[in-house]
């Protein structure tokens, strides 16, 4: 499968992995949008949050508390973070292997502005 997050996860592309345990990953986005922008995907190859099925809840769970712990080690459990996901055409999903954005080290935008 010609999937560029499942090749991080396999190490075939090389990142800047900042977590790593038997079902989740995560690393630094090439392109960061905020001083602190870290990827968390799934090991498994699931293609977007419209795809996540009853028995992926368990892993939803260990990327929320892989989001938890990196938030309090890139220190911006205090300051404050965002953990979004993008789904689909109108959200901007450029890559279809499910992740979560977190961001936070600086005062982000309002999702109003
Ligand atoms: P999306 O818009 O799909 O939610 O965001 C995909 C994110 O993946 C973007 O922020 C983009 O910068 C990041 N990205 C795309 N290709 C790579 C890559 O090869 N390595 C890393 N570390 N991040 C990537
Ligand atoms: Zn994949």
């Amino acid at each position: 499968m010609d999937c560029i997050f499942c090749k991080i996860v396999e190490g075939t592309i090389p990142s800047k992995k900042v977590f790593e345990n038997e079902h989740v990953v995560a690393f630094h986005d090439i392109q960061p949008a905020a001083p602190v922008h870290v990827l968390i995907i799934p090991k498994k190859h699931i293609a977007a949050m419209n795809d996540v099925a009853e028995e992926d809840l368990p892993l939803i769970a260990e990327i929320h508390r892989a989001a938890l712990q990196m938030a309090r080690e890139l220190d911006v459990a205090e300051s404050g973070y965002r953990l979004v996901n993008n789904c689909g055409r109108d959200s901007g999903q450029i890559v279809f292997h499910l992740h979560y954005h977190l961001l936070g080290g600086e005062k982000l935008g309002a999702l109003n502005a």
